[in-house]
């Protein structure tokens, strides 16, 4: 057996992020419009990449539409206040504006959402005014007035036609995941169906002799393959479709051959085998299947183990062809893995700090960029430096008052330490000591 390759080395935190990242833009350039496109009911496609962009199918606001309650006057009428207006009609949301016109001295009675009507070009807010009693019994009862308290400028109170997009605007690009927001969007232009990516398939393989089904009653040294389960939640929530494998025992011709199916799948999640005791054979048998590692390990607490690469020439340059369709033929699958460590706080953390790009640059999008917020330390933290660490917290507090404290737990094998967590803390590796009220990076 070959030994294991040591060339591409463990690099800093950011620097084996910059290049998931890196190989996650070429990756998704390499397969625009490659991919095989569903088309959908819009709920279903929820978490899915639109394959064409949404256009404005008219103008938003298709009308001049007042953002106010009130009365629809002509701005120059109302320069000097009080003043009184005859109330020549009423428009409320849905009705036509052309029911109504705005003439010298006249107002409209107008509702949130109406049209605005011709010869208007303001509105005044209902608080603005008051209703005026009749003058004399002889006044024409059908003849309404009221007196207008403040003046507005032309223009206020309403959003002009269009405004907001002309008909035919770009709305929502192609390459965008759709979340509620963009599926809103998509409902405003009448999109009840829209054409989205296929989703990639993610192969996920637990490696270990111990590990077993969860529907199995354990040995006593046995441990429930629960990495295969957390895992393809987070595919799923990454926008991929999880395809999990056969538990693979530590053993290199069994293993290969797991290898070689989740090599079918667009990304192959292995877990476990990544260290450096005896019976980790991950790397092993992907050097002499002559795999290329961008990394094999990261300085990062949890998950200093974690493992990239591809598997084959030219990973870039190829498409997936996992489905009946291949989307070119005589295109070879890309055959992209991460080697995520065995112990669940890892698993869980590597693939939140690195598989989530590339999920993303093969689902369509562009990789969401990791965001930390800042909370103030609760209580003095103490580390080793050299590693950059994402331990289970608690953060608490709202606002500025945002407070982090670690979560107990007893290390990366600690799953049940995140039912006590919210988030991870963030310690940079110079830092050996942090002081309570300092503020320290939180991520999600
Ligand atoms: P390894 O990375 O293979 O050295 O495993 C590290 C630790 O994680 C060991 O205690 C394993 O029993 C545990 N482990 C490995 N794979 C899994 C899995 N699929 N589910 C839960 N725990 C696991
Ligand atoms: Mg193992």
């Amino acid at each position: 057996m070959s030994p294991p390759p040591s060339t591409a080395g463990v690099l800093s935190f950011e620097d084996a992020r910059r290049i998931v990242e890196e190989h996650a833009t070429k990756l998704l350039a390499a397969l625009s419009d490659l991919r095989v496109a569903d088309t959908l009911e819009l709920l279903a496609a929820r978490g899915r990449v639109l394959t064409e962009p949404i256009l404005a199918d008219r103008d938003f606001p298709p009308f001049a539409r007042a953002t106010r309650d009130g009365y629809a006057v002509r701005a120059a009428d109302v320069q000097r206040v009080p003043v009184r207006l005859e109330v020549a009609g009423e428009i409320k949301a849905g009705d036509l504006a052309a029911t109504c016109a705005v003439k010298a001295g006249q107002c409209v009675s107008i509702m949130t959402g109406a049209a605005l009507p011709a010869g208007a070009d303001a509105v005044v807010m209902v608080e603005h005014t008051a209703a005026v009693e009749p003058p004399n019994a002889t006044a024409n009862p059908h003849q309404k007035h009221v007196e207008i308290q403040r003046s507005v400028a032309s223009g206020e109170n309403f959003v002009p036609q269009g405004a907001e997009a002309r008909v035919g605007q770009l709305l929502v690009d192609k390459g965008r995941r759709l979340d509620h927001a963009l599926i809103g969007i998509a409902a405003s232009v009448g999109r009840s169906r829209v054409a989205v990516f296929r989703r990639p398939r993610v192969a996920v393989l637990s490696t270990g002799d111990e590990v077993v089904k969860i529907d199995m009653a354990p040995g006593a040294t046995q441990i429930r393959n629960s990495n295969s389960y957390s895992l393809a939640a987070q595919i799923e929530a990454a926008g991929g479709e999880p395809v999990r494998l056969e538990i693979a025992p530590d053993e290199p011709r069994r293993l290969r051959e797991l290898i070689e199916q989740g090599f079918a799948c667009d990304l192959l999640l292995i877990t476990g085998g990544v260290s450096m005791g005896k019976y980790d054979l991950v790397e092993q048998v992907l050097a002499e299947m002559k795999a290329e590692f961008y990394f094999t390990g990261a300085r990062i607490q949890p998950g200093k183990p974690v493992v990239f690469g591809s598997c084959g020439a030219g990973a870039l340059a190829r498409v997936p062809a996992v489905d009946a369709q291949p989307a070119r033929a005589g295109a070879p699958a890309p055959h992209f893995f991460f080697g995520l460590p065995g112990n669940p706080v890892s698993t869980m953390v590597t693939f939140r700090l690195f598989a989530q790009p590339m999920i993303a640059a093969l689902a369509g999008t562009q990789p969401e960029p990791l965001v930390f917020l800042k909370a103030r330390l609760k209580a003095e933290v103490r580390t080793k430096t050299g590693l950059t660490r994402f331990l289970p917290a608690v953060i608490s507090g709202k606002f500025e008052n945002s407070e982090v404290e670690l979560a107990a737990w007893q290390g990366s094998g600690d799953i049940a330490a995140l039912a006590r967590a919210n988030c991870y803390m963030v310690i940079p590796p110079d830092r050996e000591r942090i002081a309570a009220g300092e503020w320290v990076s939180v991520l999600l």
